[in-house]
C-alpha cells in the first residue's frame, strides 16, 4: 500500500479562506487547476539539462520556484501522475515530476520544501505579473541545443554552485 499522506499536505490541499487566489494555472485538458497566493516566484530560470529536454520534449525548461504553502489545488490533485527521474518510480517519492494523468501536461517538479512550477501553464492578468516571472539565469547551459544570448548569467550546473559560462 502506498503512502497517501501527501494528499493532505501543501501544495495538494484545496485553497481555504485564508489562501489568496492571485494567479491560476491549469493543464491542457482542464482536469488540473491550481492557485498561487503570490504574484511572482522566489526565482525563475531556464534549465538546459538533458533530463529536462527529454521529459519536457522541449529545447529547455522554464521553472519558477515557490514555497509549497503558496500553492493550492482547486481540482485534479487526486488524478496526478508522479515520476521520480532518478529511481524511475511512479510513486510519490520526492523529488518528483508531477503531471496530469489525463493529458500528460507537466505541472511541476516537487521538491521537499519547494516546487518548481512551469509558468507556461499560468494565466497572467497583466504585464507586471508576466514580468515577475522573467528568468534570472540559465542552468546546465553547456547542455543547450540553442544559444540564448540574452545577457543573463549562464551556469555549467546549478546556479551559484557551478562555473559561469561566457556568452558566445
Ligand atoms: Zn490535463
Ligand atoms: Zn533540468
Amino acid at each position: 500500500m502506498s503512502d497517501q499522506i501527501w494528499k493532505t499536505k501543501p501544495p495538494y490541499q484545496k485553497p481555504d479562506e485564508a489562501f489568496s487566489k492571485v494567479l491560476q494555472g491549469s493543464c491542457h485538458c482542464g482536469q488540473v487547476k491550481y492557485w498561487l497566493s503570490k504574484d511572482g516566484p522566489l526565482a525563475s530560470k531556464y534549465c538546459h539539462c538533458g533530463d529536462c529536454k527529454v521529459i519536457h520534449g522541449a529545447p529547455f525548461q522554464w521553472a519558477a520556484i515557490f514555497q509549497k504553502s503558496d500553492m493550492a489545488f482547486e481540482s485534479g490533485a487526486e488524478n496526478l501522475r508522479f515520476y521520480n527521474s532518478s529511481s524511475k518510480s511512479l510513486e510519490h517519492e520526492l523529488p518528483c515530476k508531477v503531471s496530469c494523468s489525463q493529458c500528460g501536461t507537466l505541472i511541476m517538479d516537487e521538491g521537499r520544501n519547494m516546487v518548481l512550477l512551469f509558468p507556461t501553464l499560468l494565466k497572467f492578468q497583466n504585464e507586471t505579473q508576466k514580468r515577475n516571472f522573467e528568468v534570472q539565469c540559465h542552468i546546465f547551459y553547456p547542455q543547450r541545443v540553442v544559444d540564448l544570448p540574452d545577457g543573463k548569467p549562464k551556469w555549467t550546473g546549478l546556479d551559484g554552485k557551478s562555473e559561469l559560462v561566457p556568452e558566445t
